[in-house]
């Protein structure tokens, strides 16, 4: 019997396009003639190798990386990024420097404070309850790097115009909005992004470096925690989660192919943002708490009334087939994330959800 899909706005792990699950089903049980599965064949097959070049090859492509770029695979979660980023990247004597806009970004400042003595918060948005992205970035020229987080997951708030940081190198955490939107590379040292939002399931991290980066990685670091093992390995060196990024092959060759691209996606999110914010904001039932020109385009929080219609909110939803739109626990409210892999279809039956809740519970 074939079961019912329902409509996903979980925020991690999250939604991915069905040609790429239909795909993935299609190969279970023998991968391009190997009579094998993609779980089962070495990470050392040819087979397997050209899944994960090409996979670096797409990510290349649909984020116009030039060859001054990098691009490997890391297990560890995002989480362990918090780590890397500042083992790797830290130099003697200069400062490394944070923007706090909340839960994420705040747990990257906690780990980087754990290996570095000199973490510099430049700019916080902690006195409005992370509501905004704070737009003074004050850059001193002695900073190790600086580090931002593109999309906050949580609260609901996306950086719309990076930080301008001269010869400094911006670093990223763009685990939630990466292949979401168009942006200039260049001025970014590391992007790192676990996949399970935008980019394929849990199990990997895609890290991005630029290869001026690598300079100043220690020599004494663990051998996998060294960035510099995973680019002279092609992410080789020990066994990559290999079903996760033949996961993460197929979700760029959908961007690339179904859907045209980077530009293409964006614009289609563009559409899917704006026809959720547009209702949010006409009318007083729902409400969003960002300040209209930080929000996010992956994460849509709103608050109810009340909690308790929060609750019932929910529960009704869910049992109309529209699942994931409870809020983080440490937040509360409601959250529907719009992430690639969400069709815009979704998003119009949410709407329509939402209009007829209200109507009933106003
Ligand atoms: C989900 C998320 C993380 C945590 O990722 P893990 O892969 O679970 O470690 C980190 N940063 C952002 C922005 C996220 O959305």
């Amino acid at each position: 019997m074939k079961e019912k899909r329902v409509f996903i706005f979980n925020p991690g792990p999250a939604a991915l396009p069905i040609p790429v699950l239909e795909e993935v089903r299609e190969e279970m049980l023998s991968f391009r003639g190997t009579g094998m599965s993609i779980l089962e064949i070495s990470h050392r097959s040819k087979e397997f190798e050209e899944v994960l070049n090409t996979a670096v090859l797409r990510i290349k492509r649909l984020l116009n990386l030039n060859d001054d770029f990098e691009v490997v695979f890391i297990q560890g979660g995002a989480s362990l990024q918090f780590a890397m980023v500042p083992m790797n990247c830290a130099q003697p004597g200069k400062p490394i420097a944070y923007v706090d806009t909340g839960y994420w970004s705040t747990k990257a400042i906690q780990e980087a404070q754990r290996i570095v003595d000199d973490v510099c918060i430049v700019a916080s948005s902690k006195d409005r309850n992370y509501t905004y992205i704070p737009k003074e970035i004050p850059i001193d020229d002695n900073f190790s790097y600086l580090h931002i987080t593109s999309n906050n997951t949580i609260k609901g708030t996306q950086w719309w115009k990076f930080p301008k940081t001269g010869n400094i190198p911006l670093v990223a955490d763009m685990s939630s909005d990466i292949f979401s939107r168009v942006f200039d590379p260049r001025p970014f040292g590391i992007i790192y992004a676990g996949a399970q939002k935008n980019a394929g399931p849990a199990g990997v991290t895609i890290v991005i470096i630029r290869k001026d980066m690598l300079e100043r990685i220690p020599k004494n670091l663990p051998t996998m925690l060294n960035y510099t093992t995973f680019v002279e390995k092609n992410s080789l060196y020990n066994t990559p989660p290999c079903f996760a990024i033949y996961v993460v092959e197929k979700v760029a060759r959908w961007l690339e192919e179904n859907i045209g691209g980077v530009a293409a996606m964006e614009e289609i999110n563009r559409k899917k943002a704006n026809l959720l914010y547009g209702y949010i904001d006409s009318q007083d039932f729902y409400r969003n708490p960002v300040q209209p020109e930080d929000r996010s385009w992956m994460n849509v929080v709103f608050n109810l009334p009340s909690p308790e219609l929060e609750k019932l909110f929910v529960e009704e939803a869910t049992r109309e087939g529209l699942v994931g739109l409870k809020g983080h626990r440490s937040v509360g409210g409601c959250r529907a994330s719009l992430y690639n892999g969400v069709p815009l279809e979704a998003v119009e039956v949410l709407v329509d959800f939402m209009k007829e809740f209200a109507r009933r519970n106003g």
